[in-house]
């Protein structure tokens, strides 16, 4: 091994030779569309863009690799970079016909991150970098505009105090250091209209504010502003690495599964000036509507505004498309650019733009975040405008946003009884009512209480983060459908209503003031995230498009574009998948609402939830305080018929797929009741002593209940409730098989962990059978197999596949004995856990293929090994998780099975695990 490593290092070129700087501009670029890994996705799509002569100001990308190298080497840089950047710089300068730093035509640059994938405003950019006293002043003459320059020259100030020098809000203060100044200057220049717009502020009030504000970095640092523009770019491009490291960027990766060893690449590119006057402009737009598909461009517009003012959400931004009247030349060329990049790029783009001086120039594009819905429809019509193949719109489409296409709305009818007290913008879709919290920390807090909450803020920063993965939705008083919060919104499958401008936030009162109605902290109210109303209190919901079109039926899919789209996406995933989808489902009404959302059977049918129905529990209860056979076959004669209709009900509503029924599983102390007055209850239907009720219960008590008396068993020392359960299933399959439905019941040992335990169970199993076979005169067809879910059953699955006919893999409990972590206790440490990243994911959301995959694969492997054909399922939770998905297509195994609302996410993340191969 040594011999190697040496080898590969000797191979490895030095980091002289290594490039490390790419340059663009003028349609020429080093770099392309392709190397996202190297250059991040802003750099890469900045060379793609130059490349296709789309207009993007010159400029150069820093590498990824150089992130990489910083962090590795004590923050510092590798020896040749900066022989690179002067190059670039050079080119740059020479391309532009200025010079950074010349005192009268100065080169300006914007310095912004950009990682692989786009981590919407978790990083920091740095605009103007290059004014300075000097360089200011030429802007000025240059520009004939002092109130341009003098502007630029205070928002550099500004973010490069902010982001490269540290000066932030400190503990204890509420607003930015750097607003308090602008907003004690409006004060003493306007003291009658303290709040006017900051258009207002004229030259010379710009120049003092750049005086004030640099006194602001020196007194709160320690050291002066550097005029030197090298000093300022060495300045900026360490800040852009160091954020990649900073909490919110950390907490964002966390969340998306961004690996940290990625890095960032840094763009320094040639400044284009959207605030020169009412000609100039910044934009955001999308090729297509994220929040709904609709093929129309959709955005917004500031006009004389640099392009952070947009993102920021500082102040609310126009519709992009009343361009149309007040520069109709710009609009065309933004349909042009509309159409080019999306034949360029054949998805739904995202792009940010400036116009100066009436010019239109390209600073970013990359693919659009976008809802489900916006997802699904986009994808869909991409292939029927042959813009993609079927294929590429099946692997394109995040197969967890199926999830918020099945998302309820609010009910129609309590919605009309409702007055709407405000709206904003309709951000992220889909109905939220909580109560609402102003900041993020409360609202995190509150839903760990268990509550539902809205967040609630003027404009969402990405320190809010927290909060906004806490809650149910998200309603701010500013900023656009691309502000901060719509975005990341978006992302999360989050309702959001933002730029609801007649709300009156007061955080420090904790209150919200609208329309001459008041709302304090814990208050509810509902938003509406797909039209952008806002209501009083909670507000009752109703089932989504596709839930009423498959399973309520009260509308059609005529009806029904969205349903439309989201039918075709799942044929072309059906056509696809190798991987069959079946339900979780216990009840008849839920399997048959299972077999709308396209399950091919029941993978999991837990018969102990059928024991609450009515006096059933009674029954149960009677049963479990047995003291004999005797007695305890009493009771569970009575449970007989209502398990056996139960069965019927389910194999008629599965009309021939099959059903895998699992036997007892829960310890019995979680049917009886702990508390003295219902024990006396109890005793009295049963007519015994409440005395020995008590007894019964505490001979029942069991330290740890989950490795205690549960699973196989309950019907190894209680065979008799075996025979019931078996009993039940084949009656209820020889009544329905009468009827001329086809019937197949698959029974399931759970728990098993020892072969015999298996073998005693079925060999009870096949003896009811044989009995109900003949009392009814019937050949009926089953299966009996076994659930694995603890760690000895995959070890020695080739002995327990002697007489298991099927394995369904009982992930839940899988997880939880191989990783000995409780499933309900974990919730108070995996939090830390996954912060200290010891897992990525919680384990008992996200199969932790290392370990318990690990585990999976020895026993499909054991299991073959015996029995060839033997037939395998997932039936844990993981099975309607994505990546556990395709992990499971990897396996080889035969179905999923998830809770009937997952089953899309399923049946999507099966084809792309297929289209993978
Ligand atoms: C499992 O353990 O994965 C399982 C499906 O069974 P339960 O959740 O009922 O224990
Ligand atoms: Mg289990």
């Amino acid at each position: 091994m040594p011999t190697k490593s040496k080898s590969s290092k000797a191979k490895k070129p030095s980091s002289k030779s290594v490039k490390y700087v790419y340059s663009f501009g003028n349609g020429k670029a080093d770099g392309n569309g392709k190397m996202k890994a190297l250059l991040g996705g802003k750099g890469a799509n900045l060379a793609e863009m130059t490349r296709i002569r789309l207009p993007v100001p010159p400029g150069f990308t820093i590498s990824t690799e150089v992130c990489t190298y910083f962090y590795d080497h004590n923050r510092t840089y590798p020896p040749a970079l900066e022989k690179q950047i002067d190059e670039a710089i050079r080119k740059l300068e020479s391309s532009m016909g200025k010079k950074f730093g010349d005192a009268t035509n100065p080169l300006l640059v914007a310095v912004r991150s950009g990682a692989r994938d786009s981590m919407p405003g978790m990083m920091d950019t740095i605009l103007n970098l290059g004014l300075n006293d000097r360089t200011v002043r030429a802007l000025a003459e240059r520009s004939r505009n002092e109130r341009f320059a003098y502007d630029c020259y205070r928002r550099f100030l500004q973010m490069y105090g902010d982001v490269v020098m540290g000066v932030q809000k400190r503990p204890g203060e509420d607003h930015e250091p750097f607003e308090v100044v602008i907003e004690e200057l409006k004060k003493e220049l306007f003291p009658n209209d303290p709040h006017v717009s900051d258009t207002k502020l004229d030259a010379p009030a710009l120049r003092t504010l750049t005086d004030r504000f640099r006194k602001l970095i020196r007194e709160r640092t320690g050291k002066d502003f550097p005029e030197d523009p090298r000093e300022q770019l060495r300045g900026a491009v360490g800040a852009v690495f160091g954020s990649w490291n900073n909490e919110r960027a950390i907490i964002y990766r966390r969340k998306y599964n961004i690996p940290h060893e990625w890095g960032t690449a840094v763009n320094v590119q040639a400044m284009v000036f959207g605030n020169t006057g009412n000609d100039s402009g910044s934009g955001v737009s999308f090729t297509r509507d994220p929040a709904t598909g609709e093929k129309v461009l959709y955005g917004e517009f500031l006009l004389n505004a640099q392009g952070e003012d947009v993102v920021a959400g500082v102040r609310t931004p126009e519709p992009v498309l009343q361009l149309k009247v007040e520069m109709p030349e710009v609009y065309r060329q933004l349909q042009d650019v509309r159409h080019t990049l999306e034949s360029h790029f054949h998805d739904m783009q995202d792009f940010e733009f400036t116009v100066e001086q009436g010019r239109l120039f390209m600073l970013q594009t990359r693919n659009g975040k976008r809802t489900g819905f916006a997802a699904v429809r986009i994808a869909v019509e991409m292939v029927k405008e042959k813009l993609i193949k079927p294929d590429d719109a099946v692997r394109r489409i995040p197969a967890d946003s199926l999830s918020q296409l099945l998302a309820p709305v609010f009910d129609s009818n309590a919605r009309k009884t409702t007055q709407v007290i405000a709206r904003g913008l309709p951000a992220g879709p889909g109905a939220a009512s909580g109560k609402i919290y102003f900041s993020a920390n409360e609202a995190e807090t509150a839903a760990q209480r268990g509550e539902k909450v809205l967040l609630v803020r003027i404009e969402t920063s990405p320190e809010d983060i927290r909060g906004m993965l806490a809650a149910e939705g998200i309603l701010t008083a500013r900023g656009g459908v691309s502000s901060h919060a719509a975005l990341v919104a978006r992302q999360m499958g989050k309702v959001c209503v933002c730029g609801a401008s007649e709300l009156q936030i007061d955080y420090s009162t904790n209150s919200l003031h609208v329309r001459g109605q008041n709302f304090r902290k814990g208050d509810y109210l509902s938003i509406d995230g797909t039209t952008g109303e806002i209501f009083p209190g909670e507000v009752k919901t109703s089932p989504s498009d596709i839930v009423r079109v498959l399973i309520d039926k009260d509308l059609t899919p005529a009806e029904s574009p969205i349903y439309r789209v989201f039918a075709q996406l799942m044929q072309w995933a059906d056509q696809r998948r190798k991987l069959e989808v079946r339900a979780n489902a216990d009840q008849p009404d839920q399997v048959g609402h299972a077999v709308a959302f396209g399950a091919q059977g029941v993978g999991l049918c837990r018969t102990e939830h059928m024991f609450f129905e009515g006096d059933r529990i009674d029954h149960v209860r009677e049963m479990i305080l047995a003291e004999n056979a005797d007695e305890r076959g009493k009771a569970l004669a009575k449970l007989l018929p209502a398990q056996r209709s139960d069965f019927a009900g389910i194999f008629k509503a599965l009309k021939g797929l099959p059903a895998t029924i699992r036997f007892l599983d829960p310890p019995l102390h979680e049917f009886i009741p702990h508390d003295e007055a219902s024990q006396r209850d109890l005793a009295e239907k049963l007519g015994i002593s409440p005395d020995r009720v008590a007894r019964r219960v505490k001979e029942l008590h069991e330290f740890n209940p989950m490795l205690g008396h549960r699973g196989c068993r309950l019907g190894i020392v209680y065979p008799e409730i075996s025979e019931m359960q078996a009993r039940a299933v084949f009656e209820a399959a020889a009544e329905v098989q009468a009827s001329g439905i086809k019937v197949r019941p698959e029974i399931m040992i759970p728990l098993v962990g020892f072969p015999r335990e298996l073998e005693l169970q079925i060999a009870l199993v096949h003896q009811v059978a044989h009995q109900v076979q003949k009392e009814r005169n019937v050949k009926l067809s089953y299966l009996v197999g076994t659930m694995i879910e603890i760690p000895r059953a995959c070890v020695v699955a080739d002995e327990i596949a002697k007489s298991a006919q099927f394995f369904s893999f009982g992930t839940n409990d899988l997880t939880q004995t191989t990783l000995g972590m409780s499933r309900d206790d974990a919730g108070s440490f995996l939090p830390r856990y996954q912060e200290e990243e010891i897992v990525r994911q919680n384990p008992f959301a996200v199969l932790d293929q290392g370990g318990v995959g690990k585990l999976m694969e020895t026993a499909v492997k054991l299991g073959r090994s015996t029995r060839k054909d033997i037939k395998l399922g997932i039936c844990g939770e993981h099975g309607g998780e994505p990546d556990s998905v395709k992990f499971c297509h990897r396996l080889g195994l035969a179905y999923v099975s998830c809770s009937p609302f997952r089953l899309p996410v399923a049946r999507l993340a099966a084809a792309q695990a297929a289209l993978k191969e």
